[in-house]
């Protein structure tokens, strides 16, 4: 993604770009899933949606359901798509708290027009047409993330980068200043550049590696830190969303891609042994699967001396924000590109932005951990007790007594992911905003019941998520 937008951006001449890649390298994840910001980047590169889908087998999202994080059958979901919308000035949830009051039991997810259109396995492009109700919601991808860097790479390599496939044995550092000098490669051989940017992954070549720049590691909040994951044939109509399914010691996936599902287990493994994890997952021992561990957290510096490291810190995948974080993460080198003398403001703004937007993320991924209210297992009673951070732990009291929400500096999810959550793990405010109280009953009811028919009506005339797919396919073959 790194040498993409460079090679993209960077006027040919101003700077000579090589990727170092380790042969026959995996990436970490089979399937990635993304979240609606994610066609920023491909539209920045000019990578058609068509040949986007193509090239890496992807899927449409509409968002994850997630299932049995309060109780048995128990679901929710966290969809692209506000929850219907704002009268006079206050926050929808208001009035639909206000109708709960009076004992209207109408679920808030019917609200949402991406989670009802999820439901029914149903999917529509959004529509730029402010008037149309479709262009309520966003979508984004699962696909498949070798193919994908495959097409970037490819794409680099044709905007001059050059790709060397050695590994990176290890580094010498200046005796001056402690910057990184030169590269040694496992051929014997030796590359020097100026500025390095470490996409090597958890834990980080370079920076871990060479620099020893030091691990934060926020496995107290997100216990989780093991991975097995597998691929199995489609059994069941394609689906625009994923799944995450709460279990006894972590959370199972399944994220659909065109040629098959990828379901899989996040966990810990202080509270559930890997023979356990394999049978939970009904592993088919005869297929090839994926194991990795992996410790939630950030280095203490993202951008140090003269490496700079994409994303930099491991937030595990509950909320897809890896691949997010990378392309925020070059965004904003942009934004404080350095120049020879390396002027250490630049790479100090950086690391503060960077940190601020993982800690951002970091505390609606421990939302779901702390306030999911299962205490059936160790595990969950561990969840259920652990110090959360201040700020996320003052966001869920501010919700509970008044149903409302701060959002900070930064924050990523927007307020109805973060309403998905609260709401979809059964937290229902005190009160609500005094306000939602002006207009009358009737007109409040009259005005959420038309909403909620709208959004009904529009997501039962899209088409079957799968037969998008078999368009996109004709539409290249
Ligand atoms: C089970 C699981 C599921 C995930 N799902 C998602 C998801 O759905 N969405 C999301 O956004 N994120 C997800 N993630 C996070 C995931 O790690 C990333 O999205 C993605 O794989 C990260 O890509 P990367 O290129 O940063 O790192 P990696 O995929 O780890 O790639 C690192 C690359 O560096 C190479 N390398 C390493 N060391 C050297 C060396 N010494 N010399 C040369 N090359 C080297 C490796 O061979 C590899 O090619 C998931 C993570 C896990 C564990």
């Amino acid at each position: 993604m790194a040498a993409a937008t460079f090679s993209r951006l960077l006027k040919p001449g101003f700077c000579k770009i090589t990727l170092i890649e380790r042969p026959q390298a995996k990436a970490l994840g089979a399937t990635e899933a993304t979240i609606p910001a994610f066609q920023r980047f491909n539209n920045l590169l000019g990578i058609g949606e068509t040949a986007f889908l193509q090239a890496t087998d992807a899927t449409f999202k509409l968002g994850i359901r997630f299932d049995d994080w309060t109780r048995p059958r128990e679901g929710y979901f966290n969809a692209f798509c506000p929850f219907g919308g704002p009268i006079g000035g206050v926050p929808f949830h208001h009035y639909w708290l206000r109708l709960r009051e009076c004992g209207d039991e109408t679920s808030i997810f019917d609200y949402s027009l991406a989670a009802v259109a999820a439901a029914l396995g149903r999917f529509a492009r959004p529509s730029s047409d402010a008037s149309s109700i479709l262009s309520l919601h966003s979508h984004a991808y699962h696909f498949d993330g070798d193919l994908y860097a495959n097409l970037l790479k490819d794409y680099a390599c044709a905007r001059g980068v050059v790709a060397l496939d050695r590994s990176v044995a290890d580094a010498s550092l200046s005796g001056e200043n402690g910057f990184i000098e030169t590269l040694m490669l496992d051929d014997g051989g030796s590359l020097a550049a100026d500025f390095y940017i470490d996409c090597s992954g958890f834990p980080g070549v370079l920076l871990e590696g060479v620099l020893k720049t030091g691990y934060e590691d926020w496995s107290h909040w997100l216990p989780c830190d093991r991975a097995i994951s597998q691929m199995h044939p489609h059994r069941e109509p394609l689906r625009p969303y994923g799944t995450a399914t709460a279990l006894s010691a972590g959370w199972r996936w399944s994220a659909p891609l065109c040629r098959g599902m990828d379901s899989g287990l996040i966990y810990s493994r202080a509270f559930l042994s890997d023979g356990d994890a394999a049978a939970a997952l009904s592993m088919d021992s005869r297929a090839d699967f994926r194991a990795t561990s992996f410790v939630t957290g950030r280095p203490r510096k993202f951008w140090n001396k003269n490496c700079l490291s994409l994303p930099g810190g491991f937030l595990e995948p509950l909320e897809s924000t890896h691949i997010h974080l990378i392309q925020t993460g070059i965004l904003k080198l942009f934004g404080t590109f350095p120049d020879l003398s390396f002027n250490a403001a630049d790479a100090d703004e950086y690391n503060r932005l960077t940190g601020i937007e993982y800690e951002r993320i970091r505390d609606f991924l421990i939302l779901h951990y702390a306030t999911a209210g299962r205490d059936d297992t160790p595990f969950w009673r561990h969840c259920a007790n652990m110090p959360i951070p201040g700020a996320l732990k003052h966001k869920i009291e501010l919700f509970r007594g008044s149903a409302r929400l701060n959002m900070l500096d930064n924050e990523h999810f927007a307020d109805h992911s973060w309403l998905s959550v609260l709401i979809g793990h059964g937290i229902l405010p005190r009160s609500y905003d005094p306000l939602a109280d002006v207009p009358s009953t009737e007109e409040v009811e009259r005005h959420l019941h038309g909403i909620r028919r709208a959004i009904r009506q529009a997501a039962e005339a899209m088409p079957p998520a799968g037969e998008h797919m078999e368009t996109a396919a004709r539409v290249t073959s």
